[in-house]
């Protein structure tokens, strides 16, 4: 048996932490010990792992003694507090938060994409996950990028509320409940209802009137492709519990063809091509839901400039937008990099 690693899961409790869980038993990842960790409130609950109990524990700066990797989902304040004594206990962090992803000494990863930045995990001992958002719509345009030079992206999301964590999956299922009933719909996560509604605005607004979301989507492009593309972007809040979708629209250095896109697609890693309008398929939360794969469709030229595609693309948000690309980096570390 090869070795086993042991791994500590920060945020086990909420939306992201749980999936990570799933993603590990599922992926058979070697596994030695297993730490949830989590706040006070949680301590003391039990949580399973392949079958066997784990008890949750509070997380403080001494619980990485003997950890080989961990795995943090518990906002960016913790990240930031917790990542540094993690890195010192000589565990290798994961992050899912937005905490360290611009940080020059720290990568930026989506395996398919850029998994040799990896190897400067050196510097921190961290490496980021990107936003959800991001990492989908980089898988999809990686390969049309090696091919055809993007130059500019404009993309507009339509994000389900699980991107907010438990708190706002549970929010959205009282608020129809509510409504259905008659009764006012109880507003606490989000600025405005979400139930039948469509909120423009993700995160705060920052001083050029975008939201953080939105400029997260512009500058981990850039850093992930490792160029100055030019990207904006509009994210907004949808009434969907699991997926996020976009619309993407590049303009490329040289022409590419929706059959040469289709063709560079159908090959990319981590991508499926869910394309046959005349059969009414296209991608669509509910089937990308529960599984990895980011899956693109309704490929058109954009008939308005010289060298321009629209894309419709849609990933499971906690999977492969946070807990499984999370995993594949702990993949790819063990089998690379760590001894
Ligand atoms: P969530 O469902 O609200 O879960 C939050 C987790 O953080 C819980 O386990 C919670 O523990 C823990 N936590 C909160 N305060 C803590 C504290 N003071 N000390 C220790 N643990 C604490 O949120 P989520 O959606 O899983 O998101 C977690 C992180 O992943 C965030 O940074 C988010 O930005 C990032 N992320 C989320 C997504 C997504 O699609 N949801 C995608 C990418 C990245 P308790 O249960 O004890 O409160």
């Amino acid at each position: 048996m090869g070795k086993l690693w042991n791994i500590a899961v920060v945020g086990a409790t909420g939306a992201v932490g749980e999936q990570m869980i799933e993603c590990l038993e599922e992926r058979n990842f070697p596994v030695g010990n297993i730490k949830y960790l989590a706040s006070s409130r949680s301590a003391g609950q039990i949580l399973e792992f392949s079958g066997k109990p784990v008890m949750v524990e509070e997380l403080k700066h001494d619980s990485f003694e003997g950890i080989d990797i961990a795995l943090f989902s518990a906002g960016g304040d913790r990240s930031r507090e917790f990542c540094p004594s993690a890195a010192k206990a000589g565990a290798v962090c994961i992050d899912n938060s937005s905490a360290w992803r611009m940080d020059p000494d720290v990568p930026l990863v989506v395996p398919e994409v850029n998994s040799h930045v990896i190897a400067q995990y050196r510097k921190k001992g961290i490496i980021a996950n990107p936003n959800c958002s991001t990492i989908q719509m980089m898988v999809a345009l990686k390969p049309l990028h090696d091919y055809a030079a993007i130059k500019r992206i404009v993309v507009s999301t339509y994000q389900a509320v699980s991107g907010t964590g438990k708190k706002a999956i549970d929010e959205l299922s009282k608020q129809v409940g509510e409504l259905l009933n008659g009764r006012p719909a109880e507003v606490k996560v989000y600025p405005h209802q979400i139930a039948f509604n469509c909120l423009p605005q993700i995160d705060s607004f920052e001083s050029n009137g975008y939201t953080r979301e939105e400029m997260k989507m512009v500058f981990e492009t850039r850093k992930i492709m490792e160029t100055e593309i030019g990207v904006t972007a509009t994210t907004v809040r949808v009434p969907v519990f699991y997926g996020h979708s976009e619309s993407v629209n590049i303009e490329t250095g040289r022409k590419i063809t929706v059959a040469k896109a289709m063709e560079l697609l159908k090959n990319a890693p981590g991508v499926e091509l869910v394309d046959d309008v005349a059969n009414g398929v296209y991608p669509m939360p509910l089937d990308a839901t529960g599984q990895d794969l980011t899956l693109v469709g309704r490929i058109r030229e954009d008939e308005s400039i010289e060298n321009g595609l629209n894309l419709w693309v849609v990933a499971d948000n906690i999977r492969k937008g946070a807990a499984t690309n999370a995993v594949q980096i702990a993949e790819i570390l063990i089998g690379k990099y760590l001894k």
